[in-house]
């Protein structure tokens, strides 16, 4: 056994160690919760294990001060308190082999107990059950959990186990839970404070709903439909793996402004309140998100939960499958086709938004220490490895990759397994090479650029060759399958194509009429940037399937980007031509985004001031000329992200300060605060309109965050300065969906001549806020902070802090390439 030494975080070392010594572990902890958040949380800890050797010192982690531990004591003997470097030391003396009971009194550190004036939920992804009590926080340690709260007798409170009893005592109540089942640090929690509860039932399982939320148009349609999307994805996973829902119970929780979309604790998720309440004045997009998040969380109970990676090297393979399994349990409820649809402009899009930077990470990363696992999170893990795994299955065929996954589950059920053991059981069911396979699309990053060459003769084709090669590095070939299209004046022929070499042709494509295009990628499963010549470009109509423009839409921007086949100007004219014809809710949306992004971002200001009236009316007018609501509201959403006349300001503050949306909008709370906000950033006359939108809002979560994000859409720069002053500190960042919102409002490209000069502390900070933060925060920071910027101002104040940090931490300097890049590609598009 190699020798752990002692260093601050969770090493793999002893990481390592700990896994080869230890098992049977049981945590008996009990917190004794104040009503008031500034009194300390006293806690109580029995925990025990089995200890194979005592070559080494046991080491418990617990990132907190020593002050924090009032006494220890192990199998019944008081031992003086020895803590270094994060982690609480006892020496092999006082321990013996076999079962030993170490007893701990202490005060809960509070690092990622997110303590509100009368709720708090614990959130202890990847590493941070440590900040709180003392444990082995490291994945492959499962364990079991006995719960017991002190909670002031009104509060309710959820937690992995089903509720055993509880005792009333004047104004406490003591809630004592019954044994978790065995699962990791990071997927125990507990949730408590003033929520409302409904109890429903979830397959078999009696389950209860904790939420905050006080608005009854949004509770009344949305607690029924919740219920049922947890129902249907348990359902469609119990069916798929063959495997019934491994765990006692089941729960979830509403909470205001959480970091995530949502968090599989086991019996006790966690979600967004916003994602899960949404009201008649709801998007598809919102509608698609909420089943999403509902699906994918459900998903982890099997993917994660039961089946745990070893380390966090591979996070993403919980992440992979529960997003994969959530697009599958979709296509089961909307049908092939919506599926499809929703697969590319969901995936494929944020896939190469990181995929297409010089920060590209692979899907597969290594990681030295818990403490950096935070950094493995990003859309290449989310986004870009559901698009691998369903090449993938399509390479393998859907029933043997059911099959070896399947194996894959029921031997590894309630331990731990690596990506290596899953690709070790899938390659005994097919004849491919899924080692080679797995080498580009999993260890490394990046994507191809693709090129072809048609020849003709006689108005036939008579050969046609497809070629790859990669957009950086060294050169590789991405094997994949994928479909082209063939399309012809009220006709079209489509193709499947094995690109499995840096060239291929194409036989089944020769002797075919010559086409008016060819539509690259039609079926939308392809990866890489897709030929956009000009007779597509030009015959876009032409196009009749919904799925197969949204993959044209993607290509256009993508060619766009790396400055081959259209300018920004010519692309945004493009797409503003089919916002009136365009009849695809998640189309309307995917071009309204690219829309709104050319503008701010791809335009010099000068050629916005150009197009912006042009652009004004197109879209009012495609507001007019669409008939269904959802396109209506998406269009509207969209006039008021790129509005600049007098009369678009009358015409919108006359709506917002009536309440009363045009004919067939409709818009909601969150609705008109998103619109007055927009009005604000142009500082508008009526300088009253922050505080009366205030005034609106009833809601007390929903009031805190607008009151936050105030100051940030402030016109007084004195006022923006002191709030991006107050974000330095910790305690002013807790709310981390604020915190990116009102980021947005004081970087908006109309506010950028005052916060220019934010952007060097704001990336001095980020080291700070990737220890301090949850798991999205650096990526969040970044992208609220760069993502609009434009000018060379801007792209050298980032080149200057790379270089006067030449061994800044690799996975974090990833990130500012990542969330640069747009900054960094204007530059070379359209000059400065
Ligand atoms: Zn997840």
């Amino acid at each position: 056994m190699v020798d752990p030494g002692i260093e601050s975080g969770v090493s793999r070392k002893l990481a390592t160690y700990r896994k080869a010594v230890l098992s049977d572990i049981n945590y008996r902890l009990s917190f004794n919760i104040p009503s008031q958040k500034t009194t300390a949380i006293d806690a109580k800890e029995i925990l025990s294990f089995s200890l194979r050797s005592l070559k080494y010192p046991l080491q418990l982690d617990f990132r907190e001060t020593a002050s924090k531990l009032k006494s220890v004591s192990v199998n019944g003997l008081k031992i003086a308190i020895t803590h270094d470097q994060e982690h609480l030391i006892i020496a092999s003396k006082y321990l013996k082999t076999g079962t030993n009971q170490v007893e701990i009194d202490f005060t809960a550190g509070e690092g990622a107990l997110n303590r509100n004036a009368d709720y708090l939920y614990t959130l202890f992804v990847p590493d941070r059950a440590r900040t709180v009590f003392p444990c082995f926080d490291q994945p492959d340690l499962k364990a079991n959990y006995t719960l017991s709260l002190s909670l002031p007798k009104d509060w309710k409170a959820m937690a992995n186990g089903a509720l055993q009893d509880s005792l009333v005592n004047g104004d406490r109540k003591i809630l004592n839970y019954k044994t978790s089942d065995t699962i990791s640090t990071y997927l125990f929690a507990f949730v408590a404070g003033n929520f409302s509860k409904v109890t429903g039932s979830v397959g078999p399982y009696a389950t209860e709903f904790l939420f905050r939320e006080t608005d009854t148009s949004k509770i009344k349609p949305s607690v029924t439909e919740v219920f049922k999307l947890h129902d249907d994805a348990l359902k469609y996973l119990e069916n798929w793996t063959g495997i019934p829902y491994p765990f006692q119970k089941f729960g979830f929780v509403a909470i205001p402004d959480f970091q995530f979309g949502g968090m599989e604790h086991v019996g006790n998720i966690q979600y967004k309140s916003s994602a899960l309440f949404l009201d008649g004045g709801a998007t598809k997009d919102q509608f698609n998100s909420r089943s999403n998040v509902i699906s994918h969380e459900t998903a982890h109970m099997w993917f994660g939960d039961m089946v745990t990676m070893n380390w966090f090297t591979d996070v993403w393979m919980k992440e992979v499958f529960a997003n994969f399994m959530a697009d599958k349990s979709t296509e089961a409820l909307t049908g092939k086709d919506m599926f499809d649809l929703k697969f590319l402009v969901d995936h494929f899009t944020l896939a190469y938004g990181v995929d297409r930077t010089a920060g590209a990470n692979p899907i597969r990363q290594e990681l030295d220490n818990l403490k950096d696992a935070g950094t493995m999170y990003g859309n290449i893990i989310y986004h870009k490895a559901p698009i691998m795994m369903r090449q993938l299955e399509r390479l393998m065929g859907k029933e043997k990759f059911q099959e070896g996954v399947r194996e894959y589950l029921n031997k590894f059920r309630n331990s731990n397994a690596s990506w290596p053991d899953l690709i070790k059981i899938l390659d005994e069911y097919t004849p491919e090479e899924l080692q080679k396979w797995n080498k580009v699309w999993v260890n490394e990053p990046g994507r191809p650029i693709i090129t072809y060459k048609l020849e003709t003769s006689n108005n036939k084709i008579s050969k046609l060759s497809i070629s790859q090669k990669p957009e950086y590095g060294k050169s590789r070939v991405w094997p994949q399958l994928f479909e082209i299209g063939l399309i012809y004046p009220g006709s079209s022929k489509e193709i499947s194509v094995n690109l499995n070499n840096a060239s291929v042709d194409v036989p089944q494509a020769v002797g075919l009429d010559v086409p008016s295009f060819v539509l690259f990628n039609s079926s939308g499963q392809g990866y890489g940037v897709w030929p956009t010549d000009q007779a597509m470009l030009k015959q876009i109509r032409l196009i009749d399937k919904p799925l197969n423009r949204a993959s044209a839409y993607i290509s256009i921007y993508e060619n766009m980007l790396i400055g081959r086949s259209i300018a920004p100007e010519d692309a945004l004219q493009l797409f503003v031509n089919e916002l009136s014809t365009e009849r695809e809710e998640l189309n309307v949306k995917l071009i309204s985004n690219y829309i709104g992004t050319i503008y701010w971002e791809f335009l010099k200001p000068a050629a916005r001031v150009k197009v912006s009236l042009m652009l004004e009316d197109a879209v009012w007018i495609a507001l007019e000329k669409q008939s269904a609501l959802n396109i209506k509201k998406l269009l509207f959403k969209t006039y008021q992200d790129i509005f600049s006349s007098k009369e678009a300001r009358d015409k919108l503050y006359q709506i917002w300060s009536s309440s009363m949306a045009v004919a067939g909008v409709k818009l909601t709370e969150d609705d008109y605060t998103a619109l007055a906000f927009s009005l604000a950033l142009r500082d508008d006359k009526d300088a009253t309109i922050l505080n009366r939108q205030l005034e609106r809002i009833s809601n007390p979560d929903r009031r805190k965050r607008f009151e936050f994000i105030m100051p940030a859409v402030s016109s007084s720069l004195a006022t923006r300065d002191a709030f991006f002053e107050s974000l330095s500190l910790k305690v002013n960042r807790e709310k981390e969906a604020n915190v990116g919102a009102a980021l947005y409002y004081l970087h908006h490209p109309l506010r950028q001549a005052g916060s220019l000069k934010y952007l060097p502390k704001s990336l001095e900070l980020l080291s700070e806020i990737q220890t301090t933060g949850d798991i999205f925060f650096p990526q969040n920071w970044l992208q609220a902070t760069l993502g609009n910027y434009q000018s060379k101002e801007a792209a050298d104040i980032v080149r200057k802090f790379l270089n006067d940090n030449p061994n800044y931490n690799p996975k974090l300097k990833a990130k500012i390439l990542q969330t640069a890049d747009n900054l960094f590609k204007a530059e070379q598009l359209i000059g400065q």
